[in-house]
């Protein structure tokens, strides 16, 4: 089973949007010189919510081998929920992927497994590409029980979603201690946990829908680890923060191979 890779910056908190535009622009022009093949890996970028419209005019209208997605959404349609975002209005947008559960939101902003499940399963409804996080904070890799951990989130984040929207989903395991603090999983740790989400997702559908479904490392992922990570049999992506504000630094992620 061959999963085409997908390489996926989540920029966080960071670029207004003429920054966005130079960021984009900046890899656009990285991938071109080094005859990036789209074929190969998918390349998605996720800005804030005020870059969006800046990011998919670029992309539009320079026709760029780049998808673009959201860092969260909100399972309202519409109405008095000061300070969010709707799927719809995201889809108007262009947007194809959206980031759910990230350890950030679950850690400041007190997102359960139950939100998160919500927020992939409107995200699926409205036909975009939910990243689905899940990962352990340093206690519970201590205490050894990073994989029952990630399993149970896994689980959580799959009620109700059937087979056929389970191979429109991506997975994201983010071991939270690898998280923007240059400490990364080695690459037995990220194979470990990424082999026993698969399993997970066998039990939960079949062996051949487990198979399809691409599950992602992130934390501090940076071009010179990328592919002693990328090596490991059940790691088919990357979702990377810090080093995806760079474009240069971004564009030898993707070109990992
Ligand atoms: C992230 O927050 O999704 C992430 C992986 O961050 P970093 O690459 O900076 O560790």
């Amino acid at each position: 089973m061959t999963r085409k890779p997908m390489m996926a910056g989540n920029w966080k908190m960071n670029m207004d949007h003429l920054e966005a535009i130079h960021l984009v622009q900046g890899l656009a022009l990285d991938l071109e010189d080094n005859n990036f093949d789209s074929e190969k890996v998918e390349v998605v970028v996720c800005p804030p919510f005020t870059d969006i419209r800046s990011v998919q005019t670029l992309i539009e209208s320079d026709n760029l081998p780049i998808a673009y997605g959201a860092q969260d959404v909100s399972v309202h349609d519409n109405g008095a929920f000061t300070g969010e975002i709707s799927t719809a209005m995201l889809t108007k947008l262009g947007v194809t992927h959206v980031i759910v559960g990230h350890s950030e939101r679950r850690e400041y902003h007190g997102e359960s497994d139950a939100l998160v499940n919500e927020k992939a399963r409107k995200v699926l409804a409205a036909e975009m590409t939910p990243i689905i996080c899940c990962g352990e904070a340093l206690e519970v890799r201590q205490a050894g029980k990073q994989v029952s951990h990630v399993v149970a989130q896994i689980k959580a984040a799959y009620e109700q979603i059937n087979s056929e929207e389970a191979l429109k989903t991506v997975i994201a395991y983010e071991p939270i201690w690898a998280i923007g603090t240059g400490e990364v999983a080695t690459p037995e740790d990220a194979q470990e946990v990424c082999g026993a989400i698969r399993q997970c997702l066998s039990e939960l559908y079949d062996q051949e829908t487990a198979d399809q479904i691409r599950v992602l490392y992130g934390g501090s992922v940076k071009s010179s680890n990328v592919a002693d990570i990328m090596a490991q049999p059940d790691v088919d992506g990357a979702l990377v923060g810090g080093a995806a504000l760079k474009a240069d630094e971004f564009g030898k992620i993707v070109r990992f191979a």
